[in-house]
């Protein structure tokens, strides 16, 4: 007897065009001495999700996919949308597409960079290493290496007395070409630095935890287990900062130099999550270091890793290993800065273009938070004594203006081009305040992206595939048993976590699974009340999904086999 969840596969990859051999035998005029059995099922299903994804995923998206995969703590399953398709409860920029894996990468500093335009390829792992690089402290990674093109020789140039990283979250290469007039700024610095014009974020899924800590470690999430904006660990699916940073496996540039260094060196990250001080360190809890400086303002217990609070703070888990200056609330309010962005338009009247302010989270979901929160960076610089002496100091800064922007109104709104405005003032503002405070010629600048924004569907012809359709789907589907255990646990925009023991009791299995999500149409996943017209509805929607164990043994993906060997 086939067991449902399987004959319902097994229909879903026929419908997808995928040749499988038991299927073929049974419509043979000579019937095969005895049926196939489960295990030979199995591998014929297995043969046609691996023929699927090889055929329809271009090699970078796969290899993105495995770098971000970590079995022991990643979802059950992959899933790759049919480009540019993406799985949807808002405008996620969770994909391992071109449009959000690209990312701009700005070296700046005059006495220590050789300026230029250089087109390598390269990822957010080589970040590190290259900032190693420039303190004359080897940092190679299994991921990363140091672009010591992009450096003057190493005994033309001495060391500077301040490192900051500069992350722009969400600016990926896609949302600046989109508003190519709003960063007049960071486009002169570009010709007076190193700008590296081909740098992805490497990893799947793009987003804000994947990111920092490629930034921070040189390694991928496949060896550093910051795989997604979830990870599993002793079977519960956790933030990756619900218990510090401890779940953060490999150590950070941050973490080895300022240990080699005796903690002389001021380590400091003003942010907004926890997942952003990443990129720069464990803090005190790494064997030898201190309580490096950071300000965040998540959400204590927020439902996920992106809530924030309406002070600048640290959460309890990240608070021993981190310090948090008492001052950092003492500052002028937002208000202030507010006020600046209302006025813009001329009028005092409580509205950003069409936007009422207040419910905006009184503004802080709106370019003024910008402005707010480089006071903030300037007053910790002054008070802490960044750059103040010889000894080389490292500073990461995260703004999230244009990710908060990007999530509302998507790259293409008109509002992200007063994001990237502001952002850029903020830029000229702050190099002036370096070159002031710590003097020209005495600090390096990388200015850099996490991950990209999603476009406007109705532009970009992108079909988001409805998250609450695919949840519905698959309970409807493989967790009829009504046994009350719940068999999905998460989807996220690339992968599916399921409790694989109820999958089990229920009979089916995740290449089951698999083959069933390949099968499911525009008609099956539409967002809204408006049906694909009769053309569409028919097209399927995702071009992979993979048991992620598999991934490893792709045979078009050599990089992988030769990885896992
Ligand atoms: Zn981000």
């Amino acid at each position: 007897m086939i067991r449902r969840g399987a004959s319902v596969a097994m229909a879903a990859l026929l419908a997808a065009g995928c040749t499988v051999g038991a299927q073929a035998s049974r419509s043979s005029p000579s019937p095969p001495s005895a049926p196939p059995s489960a295990t030979e099922a199995r591998g014929e299903t297995v043969g046609a999700l691996v023929r699927a994804a090889c055929r329809n995923v271009p090699h970078d998206v796969l290899l993105r996919t495995w770098r971000g995969v970590r079995l022991d703590r990643s979802g059950d399953l992959q899933i790759i949308p049919r480009e540019p398709n993406f799985v949807s409860g808002g405008l996620t920029h969770a994909t391992p597409f071109d449009l959000t894996q690209d990312v701009p990468l700005l070296l700046y500093g005059p006495g220590f960079v050789r300026p230029g335009v250089y087109d390598r390829a390269i990822t957010l792992a080589d970040i590190a290493p290259t900032l190693g690089a420039v303190l004359k402290f080897p940092f190679d990674t299994p991921d990363g290496d140091p672009q010591t093109q992009a450096l003057l020789p190493e005994d033309e140039r001495g060391l500077p007395r301040l490192v900051v990283v500069l992350v722009w979250d969400s600016a990926g290469t896609d949302v600046l070409e989109r508003w190519p007039d709003a960063w007049p700024y960071l486009r002169s610095l570009a010709e007076r630095g190193a700008w590296f014009t081909n740098v992805t974020v490497g990893a799947s899924p793009s987003n804000t935890p994947v990111g920092h800590s490629i930034i921070g470690t040189g390694t991928f999430p496949r060896s550093n287990g910051f795989v997604d904006e979830y990870v599993r660990v002793n079977g519960r699916l956790q933030k990756p900062n619900e218990n510090g940073p401890g779940f953060l496996l490999d150590p950070t540039l941050a973490d080895l130099y300022d240990r080699a260094m005796g903690n002389r060196p001021k380590v400091g990250a003003i942010a907004t999550l926890a997942a952003h001080v990443m990129m720069m360190s464990h803090g005190a809890q790494w064997g030898g270091g201190d309580r490096d400086i950071a300000v965040t303002r998540e959400k204590e217990f927020g439902r996920t890793a992106g809530e924030e609070d309406v002070r600048w703070n640290l959460t309890t888990d990240m608070a021993p290993f981190y310090r948090l200056p008492r001052y950092v609330n003492d500052l002028p309010p937002l208000s202030e800065y507010v006020d600046d962005l209302d006025r813009a338009d001329g009028a005092l009247d409580g509205r950003w273009r069409d936007h009422e302010i207040a419910r905006l989270k009184g503004g802080f979901d709106t370019p003024a938070r910008t402005p707010f929160q480089q006071a903030l960076v300037e007053a910790v610089i002054e008070r802490e004594g960044f750059g103040a002496d010889d000894v080389p100091d490292l500073l990461f800064v995260n703004h999230k203006a244009i990710d908060t922007i990007g999530h509302l109104f998507s790259a293409d709104g008109v509002e992200m081009s007063d994001a990237l405005r502001v952002q850029d003032e903020a830029l000229r503002r702050f190099v002036a305040f370096l070159d002031d405070r710590v003097g020209e010629g005495r600090w390096v600048l990388v200015v850099t992206a996490d991950h990209g924004t999603q476009r406007d569907p109705a532009r970009s012809g992108a079909f988001p595939i409805d998250i609450r359709k695919l949840e519905a789907g698959l309970a409807a589907t493989f967790d009829g048993d009504g046994d009350g255990v719940p068999l999905l646990q998460k989807i996220r925009p690339t992968e599916i976590w399921l409790d694989r023991a109820e999958l089990a009791e229920n009979g089916s299995t995740l290449e089951e699974v698999a083959a069933w999500l390949m099968g499911l149409t525009r008609a099956d996943t539409y967002k809204g009340s408006a049906p694909p017209g009769p053309a569409e509805a028919g097209e399927r929607v995702f071009a992979a999904a993979l048991p992620s164990s598999i991934l490893g043994q792709l045979p078009c993906l050599p990089e992988a086999r030769a990885g896992e060997g």
